[in-house]
């Protein structure tokens, strides 16, 4: 049993990270068995999910969209807030009423971020004593050995590394989509936010090889994918753990060299944002002008208690550069509302700022402590009372813009990506924007998997009507 530990997650050790490749099982063991992998929190996990069915698949098991008929299920979790965590042990408790009643034989696994806290799994290996196996984020690729051995052995199984493992290539993935495609371009981060458990559950920032992230690209497009969308906590960081003269800006442009028709990017962070970087997303056609560029907070005092290493001038500036030089750009933005020392003027600089900046959309959240952060040993000086009051405030101005930008489009003609029939209506399908918006268009479902030309005929408040012209 290998379990974690919160002291050396936060350890930034000189180990060497070796790039290996993927060793295949070639033992069969999931065959005639069904999985089901439920998936909380960020694009990095979904993306990591896409992974475990690829691996579990490789091995036999068949997918199934219901929990009640699997021989497997699989929790990949979140740990940025206390709300995840909820909703994960809620849902544990409902596949041990199926292990009491229905099924004994159902294997349950956790893995993802959850598994890499102490506190989790001390919690998981005392009252959740019908978990089978537990897993981190380090040691994603050994996934299938973990089950295996819980399956010969019949022992519970913990393996949660505190190091970072190696940058493993050629994991087996089945994608959700087959236009538009998530790229790993790094892992873990360096930015030590000191509200966010990132750095210690996905630990040292490891970036991938721009070989390896270029040729997978490639082999997208030759598979007929639109879109890729280049995934890392901190994606304006690729590169300084392994390169001294490649950026982000570089692989960008090489990216879009590939002539995969959308390149998209997540999620930046503003001190690591260079105007060469702003420059390539202007120049090049294929990249997409849809930038998610966490704010915050709009207090300095605030966002130096968060360690953010940006001042709000800061943030404007380069704000102001990118609307000013990337054509119809859209940008988005996280804020935080309630960190310990925020004053009911700090939290109006934050409604300032969001005023000045008319975001097109913005993920608010109200400060929730996390295991070992120096925030957590922050003393919580805003009552639960006046986050959820600020964050009320602070949404309806965030609403009040997000419409205002989407408003905007009406009448004129949008390029959107066709991926899906429409959730609210059978008879259409659906797509995004060049600039991330949501399109629920009248026209037929042989446009799916096309790129085509929309006329925006009305906003709505989260996503907008529009027509197929061509
Ligand atoms: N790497 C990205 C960045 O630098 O902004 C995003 C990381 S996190 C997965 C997504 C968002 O969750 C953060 O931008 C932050 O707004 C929010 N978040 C993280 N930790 C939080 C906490 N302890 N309490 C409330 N919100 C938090
Ligand atoms: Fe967390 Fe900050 Fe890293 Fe984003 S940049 S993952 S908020 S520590």
């Amino acid at each position: 049993m290998q379990k974690p530990n919160m002291i050396d997650a936060k350890k930034r050790n000189q180990h060497e990270i070796n790039y290996t490749k993927y060793d295949q099982l070639k033992d069969k063991f999931g065959k005639n068995k069904k999985y089901f992998v439920r998936t909380y929190g960020c694009q990095m996990n979904e993306h990591d999910s896409e992974k475990i069915n690829g691996m579990l698949e490789s091995v036999g098991f068949k997918k199934t969209e219901s929990y009640e008929d699997a021989d497997i299920v699989i929790l990949n979790t979140c740990a940025i807030r206390e709300n995840a965590h909820d909703k994960v042990f809620g849902f544990l408790g409902v596949l041990k009423h199926i292990k009491d009643t229905t099924n004994p034989d159902l294997l349950v696994g956790l893995c993802g971020c959850m598994a890499q806290e102490e506190v989790v799994v001390n919690e998981i290996l005392s009252k959740y004593k019908y978990v089978d196996f537990v897993f981190g984020t380090h040691n994603l690729d050994n996934m299938l050995n973990v089950i295996k051995e819980r399956l010969d052995t019949s022992k519970k199984q913990v393996e949660v590394l505190s190091y970072e493992g190696d940058v493993v290539e050629g994991v087996p993935t089945v994608r959700d989509s087959i236009y538009s495609a998530w790229v790993d371009i790094q892992y873990g981060c360096d930015k030590f936010c000191t509200y966010c458990i990132v750095p210690y559950t996905r630990g040292k920032q490891r970036s991938r090889k721009k070989e390896d992230i270029i040729e997978e690209v490639k082999q997208l497009k030759e598979s007929g994918f639109k879109e890729v969308t280049l995934l890392g906590q901190n994606v304006n960081a690729y590169g300084k753990d392994i390169y001294n003269d490649y950026n982000l800006a570089n692989l960008l442009s090489d990216v879009a060299d590939t002539g995969i028709k959308r390149v998209r990017f997540v999620t930046s962070h503003p001190w690591d944002f260079t105007e060469e970087m702003v420059d390539v997303i202007a120049k090049r056609e294929n990249i997409m002008p849809y930038i998610h560029l966490p704010l915050q907070s709009g207090s300095n005092k605030v966002l130096k208690l968060m360690n953010r290493r940006y001042t709000k001038e800061d943030y404007l500036k380069l704000y102001n550069s990118i609307r000013k030089k990337v054509n119809n750009s859209s940008i988005t933005t996280d804020i935080i509302v309630g960190f310990p020392g925020e004053k009911e003027k700090d939290f109006n600089e934050t409604l300032e700022i969001v005023e000045k900046c008319k975001f097109d959309g913005a993920f608010t959240f109200a400060f929730s402590p996390r295991e070992n952060t120096p925030a957590s040993l922050m003393k919580e000086t805003v009552s639960e009372e006046v986050k959820m009051d600020r964050l009320h405030k602070l949404n309806e101005i965030v609403n009040k813009y997000s419409n205002i930008a989407n408003k905007k489009l009406e009448g004129t003609i949008q390029k959107c990506l066709v991926t899906d029939v429409s959730e609210k209506d059978d008879n259409k399908v659906c797509g995004y924007t060049e600039n991330m918006k949501l399109v629920n268009i009248k026209g037929p479902k042989s446009l799916i998997g096309k790129i085509v030309e929309v006329k925006i005929v009305e906003a709505k408040s989260f996503s907008l009507d529009g027509e197929y012209v061509k």
